[in-house]
């Protein structure tokens, strides 16, 4: 018996609004066979879906993965081999940190055909929802993002902090996932030379309705987050862009 192979997509579902999907990424949901999504994909999308897909939550939450990362990747072949469709929803953008270029190359190495739908990004997206725009041609004709997600303090931290700082003169910092070590990655930063007194935010559920904004000074955010209890999923926005918000940038909260 001969069946045809599937396909696997994997989806961009943008930040948190759901409707910031794009329209390919909407319209495979609408035929897809199988979902399998994370934790930061919007769950409002899942209603586009068909009645009788199969709806798989790839979700993790801090170190209690539900599926980890060698499951969902033999998931993916295994219902692309039994000839469905198969959508891999991701938040954001699906190659911003999102482990997407493994599932594409696991994908790739077992002959499974694969597409790529790339997403609106948190890293821009959270930050315009708060009314910070991460180029402006007075403040930053750059801007760099990186992770947070690594315990600054372990010797294989693979975070070049003087590089970073040195990216800072040219324009805008976007940490992501920065919100555990929030306090010691800053910490860090400034004794690698960036200006202790930068405007700074943490941006918290951004572009859904209950998203949190708290802008201080660099040397002044960890406390302020503490106070205001910022967690995760968190951005924080580092340069004289943060400013933009007062200047009258505000918009959605
Ligand atoms: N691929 C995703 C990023 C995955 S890493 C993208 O392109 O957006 C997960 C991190 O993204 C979170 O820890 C947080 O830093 C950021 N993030 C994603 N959605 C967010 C949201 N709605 N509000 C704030 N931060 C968010």
């Amino acid at each position: 018996m001969t069946s045809t192979i599937g396909k696997v997509y994997l989806v961009g579902a943008g930040p948190g609004d759901p409707d910031l999907i794009t329209v390919k990424g909407l319209r495979l949901l609408q035929h897809a066979d199988v979902v399998i999504y994370d934790r930061l994909a919007p769950k409002a999308l899942l209603t586009h879906v068909p009645n009788g897909a199969e709806l798989i939550d790839a979700s993790k939450d801090g170190h209690q993965h539900t599926l980890k990362q060698p499951e969902i990747n033999a998931l993916l072949v295994q219902k692309a081999k039994e000839g469905k469709q198969v959508v891999r929803l991701k938040g954001g953008d699906p190659f911003v940190f999102g482990r997407g270029a493994e599932e594409a190359l696991y994908c790739h190495a077992a002959g499974v055909p694969f597409e790529i739908v790339p997403g609106v990004t948190s890293a821009i997206a959270v930050p315009a929802y708060a009314g910070v725009s991460v180029t402006h041609r007075d403040y930053a004709s750059a801007f760099t993002v990186f992770t947070g997600h690594e315990n600054p303090n372990k010797p294989a931290n693979i975070l070049d902090f003087e590089a970073i700082a040195h990216a800072a003169k040219a324009g805008t910092l976007v940490m992501l996932m920065g919100a555990t070590y929030l306090q010691d990655l800053i910490r860090h930063l400034i004794t690698s030379g960036i200006d202790p007194q930068t405007p700074a935010m943490c941006i918290e559920w951004g572009t859904v309705p209950q998203q949190r904004v708290v802008t201080a000074p660099l040397v002044d955010l960890p406390e302020r987050a503490k106070a205001d209890n910022i967690g995760s999923p968190a951005i924080t926005v580092i340069g004289e862009v943060v400013h933009l918000r007062e200047q009258g940038l505000r918009w959605f909260d």
